[in-house]
């Protein structure tokens, strides 16, 4: 019997193991998918959003504002990567948008967000040389920046998991008891788990966990974002977060470089008919590429490696959700975690935990807890001598396998050993970038198959891309 389950193993439900494995609880985490963060958590913005656009007196506007600074703290303690960018919210010379430029600065203030400044168009293009001259007014965010969403996750789970916490993957839940004791949860291949307190984090499924708990209080509605990512070549068009002033439809399109040294545009925003309509369309991304030119027209769509679309898990009160089950005790719902869920999710995570403890779970801090992850050793960031020193010590280093991100050998057998271990090809890649290149896994992709067969005494034709459904060999010729 665990004390504390977890549905889903995104961003939320990864920090929320994240944070609770200091204290002595048996905690599981259940997933659906053959890895972590495979849903919103996969395909967003990478965003850590300022906190001047929630609403002030919400949920977001206080988990967002404590978010930030708690974000940047946890990443600093398990070496995820991240960067204090800055942002732009920029208007466009109409009157009403350059209104909405002031509205946010003291919507900002009054959710208590440090580092707001409003400059003029001249002001921001001396900080950012690319931006559109029709940009006429500019708010300043200091305190955003950027992150890798999945990176991030898989951080965080795998401290929690070094830290006693367990993950079971393909754990899709079918069915929840409530027993004498706690829940009994049933997956859908008949897989049973047991534990005394319940935490729904499915994402865009939410609503579907709390319905087999009969609670239908709320409905996730998604709303999906399509992108374009281009290669690192255009990396540094911008060094600034470029958002255009949001409306109704969100924060808008997005011009950003990446942690890891790309251009992010996009998302548009869509309501689609499930979680699972993750396809791109030329509509979406024509919008894309015409809005983001708007704000940095020297934008080269020319160098676009691939596109991708997330979906939004929004409701119609506007709010994150994260309150007790109203049908059964001892159960959190933490549900309708759309932007800025990434940003507060430490905050969320917190949040969480005091709705737990309300309820009765005890907090006994564990003596012996270990707060930091080792940081994943990525060849390509070390310096000749470095390279050479670890070579020595660790001959697998010297192979690279992903040509276009400079990739090791060394490096793919560590992601497929670590916590939370790579099961899949598209699992090797979140964690090492293998097959993000310009390529696209064209060269690296059988050799990263082959050290999977390998780790794991597993037969070629049985290693996927993400999953069941995605073999890519059917058998010897
Ligand atoms: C287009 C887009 C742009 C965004 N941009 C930003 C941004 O820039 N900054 C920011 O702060 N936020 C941003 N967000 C929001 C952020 O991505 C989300 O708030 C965050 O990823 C939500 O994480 P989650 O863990 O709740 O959901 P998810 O990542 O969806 O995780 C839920 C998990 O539950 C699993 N699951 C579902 N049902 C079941 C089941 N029955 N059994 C077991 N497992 C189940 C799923 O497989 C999934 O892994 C954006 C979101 C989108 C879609």
């Amino acid at each position: 019997m665990y004390d504390v389950l977890i549905v889903g193993a995104g961003v939320i439900g990864g920090m929320l193991a994240r944070q609770l494995s200091r204290y002595d609880l048996k905690i599981c985490m259940l997933e659906k998918e053959n890895d972590v963060a495979m849903g919103a958590t996969k395909a967003n913005s990478g965003i850590v959003h300022g906190g001047y656009d929630p609403e002030p007196g919400t949920l977001k506007a206080k988990l967002n504002a404590e978010g930030v600074q708690k974000l940047y703290d946890v990443a600093d303690e398990i070496h995820a990567p991240y960067r204090k960018n800055g942002s732009f919210v920029c208007a466009f010379g109409t009157p009403e948008e350059e209104a909405t430029v002031r509205e946010l600065y003291e919507r900002g203030l009054e959710n208590g967000i440090k580092g707001l400044e409003i400059l003029t168009g001249d002001e921001a293009r001396a900080l950012e040389p690319a931006l559109s001259d029709k940009v006429s007014l500019v708010l300043n965010v200091t305190n955003a920046g950027i992150v890798c969403p999945y990176e991030l996750t898989v951080a965080a789970i795998g401290n929690a998991m070094d830290n006693g916490a367990e993950l079971k993957v393909n754990f899709a839940v079918d069915q929840i008891e409530k027993t004498a004791e706690g829940f009994k949860v049933t997956a859908k291949s008949g897989e049973v788990v047991s534990g005394k307190y319940l935490v729904n984090c499915a994402g865009a499924y939410s609503d579907r966990v709390a319905q087999m708990v009969g609670d239908n209080f709320f409905t996730i509605i998604p709303r999906a974002g399509e992108y374009m990512l281009l290669d690192k070549n255009e990396g540094s068009r911008v060094s600034h977060t470029i958002f255009q002033v949001p409306s109704v439809e969100g924060k808008g399109i997005l011009v950003s470089p990446t942690v890891d040294g790309n251009l992010l545009t996009g998302p548009t925003a869509a309501k689609v008919e499930s979680p699972s309509c993750t396809e791109t369309t030329p509509e979406g991304l024509e919008i894309v590429a015409r809005l983001a030119a708007k704000s940095v027209p020297s934008v080269n769509f020319r160098q676009v490696i691939t596109s991708f679309s997330g979906v939004r898990s929004s409701e119609k009160g506007g709010d994150f959700i994260i309150c007790p089950a109203k049908s059964v005790e001892n159960m959190v719902h933490v549900a309708a975690i759309d932007s800025p869920g990434l940003t507060s999710c430490v905050a969320i995570a917190d949040y969480a935990i005091e709705q737990l403890q309300a309820m009765g779970l005890a907090l006994v801090q564990k003596a012996n807890w270990c707060p930091t992850r080792e940081n994943p050793h990525a060849f390509r960031e070390m310096s000749d001598e470095e390279k050479d020193a670890y070579i020595k010590e660790h001959p697998a280093y010297g192979k690279i396998v992903c040509r276009c991100e400079t990739v090791s050998e060394g490096e793919i057998r560590d992601a497929i050993r670590r916590n939370p271990p790579a099961h899949d090809i598209d699992g090797v890649k979140r964690r090492t970038r293998s097959g993000m290149g310009r390529c696209q896994g064209g060269f690296c992709m059988p050799y990263v198959m082959k050290l999977l067969s390998e780790e794991n005494g597993q037969p070629m034709e049985t290693i996927t891309k993400n999953g069941e459904g995605s073999a890519q060999l059917t058998g010897k010729l």
